[in-house]
Order: structure tokens, then C-alpha cells, then sequence
């Protein structure tokens, strides 16, 4: 490799956990940079409103994570637009390093801080690939304005899913859920909301099996578990929130991933992967709670311990030295 600049701290995700963890690291004076290949906020450009972001009752999703990004990179923190895709160890005279490589450029860094949380999973049935975009949508806040006054459906069972109903329903004329089984998984708080709702009908027990318009979304084939029979319901539009893969490809190579990709061990106190150097915080450690709150957490912890984890390096680096000076 030739004569690249060498950060302290690398980290790759720009949602609430990356931009924590560079706040942390910079504020503590590392040489940090982040590297996010969309917007900063992550999975918050996703939803409306936070009601559960402590010191900010009723946040505007969007608007707070702006904000966070400015305070991520207010203590000097460099930031690159692009899509990261592979992170590998390897070692220079200084020691080990790591090289990020995107398709344009090859970064490297003592330590990484990876969090690049999750992307929605897909139902994977006929038609909902060629209907995204024309009637098909995983993202409320992108799209339900185009749906006022008219028939919209989701499909899912969590937090997203009946939340995402919720706000769908201040445009669209009905909403309608279908969950594949008899009990919603979100939070009693927020069923709550959708049972008091009147716009919002649930539909349990029922699977989408196809997507079906040429142009656009004209109906749903939807399978009745309760009845075992098929029927296609008029929809213009549907919005499927049933869950998210962890984005961990770029570390594959590192054997510290589980069976579904998501990081299978970190230290609590650090976050540091079983790989030395090797930090990670937010959506991809964990698929049950995923919580801006606890992703801030621990983006702060990992920038922090990626300071104590280089100053450790560099007195035992000073120690070694000085007894090799002790033998000379
Ligand atoms: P989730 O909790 O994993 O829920 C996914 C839902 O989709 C489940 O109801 C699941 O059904 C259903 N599903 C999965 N695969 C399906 C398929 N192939 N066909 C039909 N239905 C399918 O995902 P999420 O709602 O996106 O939430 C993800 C995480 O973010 C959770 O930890 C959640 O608490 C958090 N979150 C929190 C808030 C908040 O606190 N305000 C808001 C949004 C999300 P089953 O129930 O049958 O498995």
C-alpha cells in the first residue's frame, strides 16, 4: 500500500450509534473519520416521530438526527459519502491497521467502529419486486403523502409495521393490516393506538401472496390461514414492514458473525469484536431491541474505548522501546 493518511478511528454507518461513537472518538482528539453511503440518520429517515428518545417527548424523527449528525461532526470528525465495501486487517512497521476499501478509495485506520445497522427484509413474493416504487413501499414517511384518500395496506406485525399504520392513516382514506398471525408482536402502547384508530382495520392470520398491476399496484392475493382460501383485495397502495437483515457482508471475512449476519460476540464493556481493534455498536449486534437510545449508548462506548484501546497500544509501544533502549 502506499503512503495513506492513517485515522485513529474508522467508523462506517452514519445512523445513531455511527454518529455517537464519532462524536465520542473525536471529542476524545482521535483522527476519526465516517464513512456512511446514504443519508445520516439510518433507520430514523424511516419513521416520523420518536416518542421514546429521552429529553425529546415528541421528536421529528428526521430533524433530530440532523442534528445529531452536526454535533457528530462538530468536534472535527472528517466525513466521506460512499459505500463501503470491505474491511481487512493487515500490518504495517507501525503494527496491525485496518484497510476500508469503497470503490473509489481505500482508507485505512488503527481501530474500526463498524455500525451499519439494518435494511428491511423483503417478502420475496411474485409481483413485489416490479410493483417498488408503483404502489410498493418499505418506507412510510418516503411515500404515504401519495396515498391521500385512498386504500393502503401493510404487512407486518412489529413496532415498524403498526406504527408506520399509524401515521399512514393521517393521508390514506383506510388502512389495512395483515399480520401472518393471531397476535401482534409491537408493543401493547402501540397497538393500543392502531385498536383505538378508526381508520385502521386488522386483518390476522393472513399472508400476502402476490402482487398483482401492471403499471401500478391494482390488488394483493391474500391467503385467509383461518379459512384456508385465497382472495384478491383492491389496494393502491401497500407498505411492508416485517423486519430487517442485519448489513454485515463487508466483515465476512472476519468469522465474527452469526448464522443470520448479525455480530455473534462484543464485549460489553468496550464493544469490541472478538477481533482486536475491531468495534460494534447498534442494529447489526441485535435483532430484539433496536432502539435509537440504546444505539447512542453504544456508539459513545465504543468511542470512548477505542481511545483507552489506542493509549493502551501506545504506552506499551513506549514500554516496549524503552526496554529494548535498557539491552542497547
Ligand atoms: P420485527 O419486530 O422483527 O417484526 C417483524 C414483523 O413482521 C413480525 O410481526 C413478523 O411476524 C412479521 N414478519 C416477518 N417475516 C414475515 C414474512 N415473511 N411474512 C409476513 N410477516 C412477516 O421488526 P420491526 O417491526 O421492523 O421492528 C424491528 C425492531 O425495531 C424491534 O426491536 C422493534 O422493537 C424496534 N422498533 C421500535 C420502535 C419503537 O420503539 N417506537 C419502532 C419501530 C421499531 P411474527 O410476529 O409472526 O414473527
Amino acid at each position: 500500500m502506499g503512503k495513506e493518511e492513517i485515522y485513529d478511528v474508522i467508523v462506517i454507518g452514519a445512523g445513531p450509534a455511527g454518529m455517537s461513537a464519532a462524536l465520542y472518538a473525536s471529542r476524545a482528539n482521535l483522527k476519526t473519520l465516517i464513512i456512511e453511503g446514504g443519508l445520516p440518520g439510518g433507520q430514523m429517515n424511516n419513521t416520523d416521530r420518536l416518542d421514546n428518545y429521552l429529553g425529546f417527548p415528541e421528536a421529528d424523527a428526521s430533524t433530530l438526527a440532523e442534528e445529531m449528525y452536526k454535533q457528530a461532526l462538530s468536534f472535527g470528525a472528517k466525513e466521506v459519502v460512499e459505500f463501503v465495501r470491505s474491511v481487512e486487517e493487515f500490518t504495517l512497521t507501525e503494527g496491525k491497521h485496518f484497510k476500508v476499501s469503497t470503490k473509489r478509495n481505500k482508507y485505512v485506520s488503527r481501530t474500526v467502529i463498524l455500525a451499519t445497522g439494518t435494511q428491511y427484509k423483503t417478502l420475496d413474493v411474485p409481483g413485489e419486486d416490479a410493483l417498488v416504487s408503483k404502489g410498493i413501499s418499505y418506507c412510510a414517511v418516503c411515500d404515504a403523502p401519495f396515498y391521500k384518500g385512498k386504500n393502503v395496506a401493510v404487512i407486518g406485525g412489529g413496532d415498524s409495521a403498526l406504527e408506520e399504520a399509524d401515521y399512514i392513516s393521517q393521508f390514506a382514506e383506510q388502512v389495512v393490516i395483515f399480520h401472518r398471525r393471531k397476535d401482534y408482536r409491537a408493543k401493547p402502547s402501540i397497538q393500543e393506538r392502531v385498536l383505538n384508530n378508526p381508520k385502521i382495520i386488522s386483518v390476522m392470520n393472513t399472508i400476502a401472496r402476490e402482487f398483482k398491476g401492471k403499471d401500478k399496484l391494482d390488488s394483493i392475493r391474500i391467503h385467509d390461514r383461518t379459512m384456508g382460501k385465497e382472495r384478491d383485495f383492491m389496494f393502491d397502495g401497500a407498505f411492508i414492514y416485517i423486519g430487517n437483515v442485519p448489513q454485515t457482508d463487508i466483515v465476512k471475512g472476519f468469522d465474527i458473525l452469526t448464522d443470520e449476519g448479525y455480530i455473534d460476540f462484543v464485549v460489553p464493556d468496550t464493544m469490541m469484536t472478538r477481533v482486536d481493534g475491531l468495534f460494534a455498536v447498534g442494529d447489526i449486534l441485535d435483532k430484539h431491541i433496536r432502539q435509537v437510545a440504546k444505539a447512542v449508548g453504544e456508539g459513545a462506548v465504543a468511542g470512548q474505548s477505542a481511545f483507552y484501546y489506542l493509549k493502551q497500544k501506545d504506552s506499551n509501544k513506549q514500554e516496549e522501546k524503552k526496554a529494548g533502549s535498557n539491552y542497547v
